[in-house]
């Protein structure tokens, strides 16, 4: 069980960063995946750092984990409108790590690519271009197609810095052996 504690957490000034990274992403998956904002499922998934993770929601390493849970809409019964709600949590410290690491990896483009990135699986996965529960072979290659995605999505906009980020992802745009970005937990 890992603890807040332990971690560095975004500071304000960054959440705002972060914030302005998630509303960009969004906008531009649901542009690329010609999403109407009823279908953008605004209300399936939510995202969210370091200070809203429960522990279990806590990794080591990674810079985001996607967790799947059930949600129930008030009022209902017998599980018949049971939906599925997608939590990106974004792993501060690993994201901050990279920045204090790499000099040219700033936090604006970089949780940009991040957050396109979860938000591309959840599209797959709620369009069931891809099972949550796929084996691990299966969800390396999916891992190369949704970097790939991102690439795609990305390569055009004009943000300081995002070459940098691009770059800093390029080796992950080809198939890898050992992969664990992606820990998918059903709740
Ligand atoms: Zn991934």
């Amino acid at each position: 069980m890992v603890n807040h504690k332990e971690f560095d957490s975004f500071n304000k000034k960054q959440i705002k960063v972060v914030n302005q990274a998630a509303e960009m992403a969004e906008e531009l998956v649901s542009d690329y995946y010609k999403l109407s904002s009823s279908q953008w499922l605004r209300r399936r998934y939510d995202i969210k750092t370091l200070a809203d993770l429960s522990p279990e929601e806590i990794v080591s390493g990674p810079f985001a984990q996607i967790i799947r849970y059930k949600a129930h809409p008030k009022d209902s019964f017998l599980g018949s409108s049971a939906y599925d709600f997608y939590k990106i949590c974004l792993q501060d410290n690993s994201i901050l790590a990279v920045i204090r690491d790499y000099k040219t990896i700033k936090l604006s483009p970089f949780t940009l690519y991040i957050i396109t990135h979860e938000l591309i699986h959840i599209v797959r996965f709620s369009e069931f271009i891809q099972n949550f529960n796929a084996s691990n072979e299966e969800k390396l290659a999916e891992e190369t197609r949704v970097h790939n995605n991102t690439h795609e999505i990305l390569k055009s906009i004009k943000l300081p810095g995002l070459s940098n980020v691009l770059q800093f992802y390029d080796k992950w745009r080809v198939p890898v052996d050992e992969f664990d970005e992606l820990s998918l937990q059903e709740a």
